[in-house]
């Protein structure tokens, strides 16, 4: 359905449109496959900064000779419980696709197991990183490293990427519990799409030219120095997604992550790590219980939600009606396929 301003797209018109980028920037069938069903996925739950529009940016990492679109990522266990891949210059979630089964795997036979991924671009939210082994009964905990934007508590410099972490569970008789966010106090995408559409940020989330916290995205991006989310406790969580994403996995640290601006790119290369826990193998028969109570206890409780239940209300809702796509940005993705 088209009016003036907006076109409305079923889910799966979004996942054939994102594809047909794919395809045209010099995918394969099966990394256009991955990449498009996670801009299905993103525009279906959110955040929506991180869906069709993103499609521009991955073109442009493919066309910039940044990021290779006919990546073939190497996996190899290194130890019982270690997974190493190499993502070949492509995009992390090819290569975390093609490792799945052998994780779950892993963490079925050891009771924990993790994967690291170095070589790779990682774009997105990172909720579909650690989802799908919910999805299979397990506990996940991912992060990737960024470029550095982040400074640290008191700092003038940013350190840290926007770095961001990702936890799942099992919720018996629902979905699994998924959530993720950035270090910083707002995600990078959403500054910039603040700054397009003309208005401030809810909160101070970067400093000015001046060194002061400011609510302008506009002043924010010119700084290119976020704020972290909690003052000193976001920058501590920052740090250790520095170290299990970038140092763990041996992909690129945050501040050593400039060679993207040589080549004009928008996304980043980084190290990332996910590891994965079988809670059958821990010896609590009720985890599944605890989960539900913890839960219990959030819902109904004034306003409190179950964090990253917020997606299950944006699904249902473009499930139904499709998803709104204004007339600028389909004129654009027009242009690249
Ligand atoms: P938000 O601050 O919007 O949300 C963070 C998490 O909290 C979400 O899981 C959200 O889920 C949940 N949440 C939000 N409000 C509430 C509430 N009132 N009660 C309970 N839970 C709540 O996310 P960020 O801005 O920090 O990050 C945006 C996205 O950007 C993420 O998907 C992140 O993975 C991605 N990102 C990716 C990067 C990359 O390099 N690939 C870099 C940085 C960010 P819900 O609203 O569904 O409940």
């Amino acid at each position: 359905m088209t009016d003036n301003a907006t076109t409305t797209l079923s889910l799966d018109e979004v996942k054939e449109l994102a594809r047909s980028v794919f395809v045209a920037a010099g995918m394969g069938e099966q990394g256009s496959e991955v990449m498009a069903e996670l801009v299905r996925m993103t525009e279906r739950d959110g955040p929506r900064s991180h869906g069709l529009r993103m499609l521009p940016v991955y073109a442009q990492s493919f066309s910039s000779g940044y990021a290779n679109p006919t990546a073939d990522p190497r996996i190899e266990r290194v130890a019982p419980g270690v997974l190493r891949g190499d993502g070949d210059n492509g995009y992390y979630q090819i290569t975390a696709a093609k490792a799945r089964d052998e994780l779950i795997a892993m963490v079925r036979e050891n009771g924990i197991a993790a994967f690291t991924c170095a070589n790779c671009h990682h774009l997105g939210a990172l909720r579909f990183d650690t989802g799908p082994l919910a999805e299979a009964g397990l506990v996940a905990l991912g992060v990737v490293n960024s470029l550095s934007m982040v400074v640290p508590q008191g700092g003038i410099r940013p350190v840290f990427g926007t770095n961001p972490m990702s936890f799942a569970c099992p919720r018996p008789g629902a979905e699994p519990v998924v959530w993720d966010q950035a270090s910083s106090m707002v995600a990078l995408m959403d500054i910039r799409m603040a700054a397009a559409e003309g208005h401030d940020l809810p909160r101070p989330a970067g400093l000015d030219p001046d060194g002061q916290p400011t609510q302008d995205p506009s002043a924010i991006l010119e700084t290119r120095s976020l704020l972290p989310f909690g003052e000193h406790k976001g920058a501590a969580i920052a740090f250790l997604i520095e170290i299990l994403g970038a140092a763990l996995a041996g992909g690129t640290l945050s501040v050593d992550n400039a060679s993207r601006e040589a080549h004009g790119a928008l996304n980043i290369k980084g190290g990332n790590t996910l590891i994965a826990i079988d809670p059958a193998r821990f010896g609590n028969a009720a985890f599944e219980d605890y989960v539900q109570r913890v839960c219990a206890e959030i819902e109904g409780n004034g306003n409190a939600r179950v964090p990253g239940d917020g997606r299950l209300q944006n699904r249902a809702a473009t499930q139904a009606d499709g998803v709104r796509v204004t007339a600028d940005l389909m004129a654009q993705l027009r242009e690249l396929v």
